[in-house]
């Protein structure tokens, strides 16, 4: 089994803090995991978020607070380290980076020939709202809109070449707010280019984890449908921030799959 989505954020980047992972992995009969960051933990994205820091001031402190900690430099450094190192499951690196159409460029200078693993791409902004920090926010907001937005631009994301996969697919609905219209065209959409651009999906349990009673575990059924149609790569994903986290549902996001 593979956890192809663990956040090592909450640790330094000493060889003992990544046993930590692996020995969870081991534990939990993962073979292979996928590390990375988010790539606000690096100065050299920052530029990126100006304009959503600018649109929200709980997203202007939340930034602050966590963003340029390290040099992507010190992150280069670990994976080599790392890829020195055996741990007894294979490691593999990588960067989940935000996507916005207007920083296409920007990604792919910042990331080429940085030797990543995997480049996996998320949509965590929507028109600069941050739709995934807390349901209060939403209030007021058009739904119906906010929905469409996101499959735009994780249609755009896709296109855009940069990235080897797309992280959380349907993490819109991760509060359970639903549309007056179906989504089926949408996931037909995504799944048909990700299968053009040989990118794959994740089947992530992190929604789930953090809220049971309106994300269900996993992409929704008639997304996953489209994905499978569409012969799309699936990588089974916990979205782990700690140790603890790896490995979670992973046997069933898998199972998920072959059933289809
Ligand atoms: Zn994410
Ligand atoms: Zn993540």
């Amino acid at each position: 089994m593979i956890d192809g989505h663990i956040h090592i954020e909450r640790g330094e980047y000493t060889l003992e803090w990544i046993k930590k992972f692996t020995d969870r992995a081991i534990e939990k009969n993962i073979e292979e995991i996928w590390l990375l960051e988010h790539c606000y933990r690096f100065t050299e994205f920052m530029p990126m978020y100006d304009s959503v820091c600018k649109y929200s001031e709980y997203i202007d402190k939340w930034f602050h607070k966590k963003a340029g900690v390290k040099e992507l430099n010190d992150y280069l450094e670990l994976m080599e380290k790392v890829r020195e190192t055996d741990f007894g499951v294979k490691v593999m690196f990588g960067l989940e980076v935000c996507y916005f159409k207007e920083y296409e460029e920007f990604v792919y200078d910042l990331t080429k020939y940085k030797d990543f693993d995997f480049l996996l791409g998320s949509v965590h902004f929507v028109d600069d709202f941050a739709f995934d920090h807390k349901a209060e926010h939403w209030v007021g907001k058009d739904v119906d809109l906010i929905y469409a937005r996101f499959f735009e631009a994780s249609i755009e994301l896709v296109k855009s070449n940069i990235f080897d996969g797309i992280a959380h697919p349907d993490s819109i609905k991760l509060f359970g707010h639903k549309t007056l219209y179906p989504l089926y065209e949408y996931y037909e959409e995504l799944a048909k280019q990700l299968s053009n651009n040989n990118m794959y999906a994740e089947q992530n349990s992190g929604a789930h984890r953090r809220c049971p009673a309106t994300a269900e575990l996993g992409m929704d059924k008639d997304m996953l449908d489209a994905m499978l149609r569409h012969s799309v790569k699936i990588v089974t994903a916990s979205d782990a921030h700690e140790p603890c986290d790896v490995g979670d549902n992973i046997a069933q996001l898998k199972k998920s799959i072959s059933i289809g």
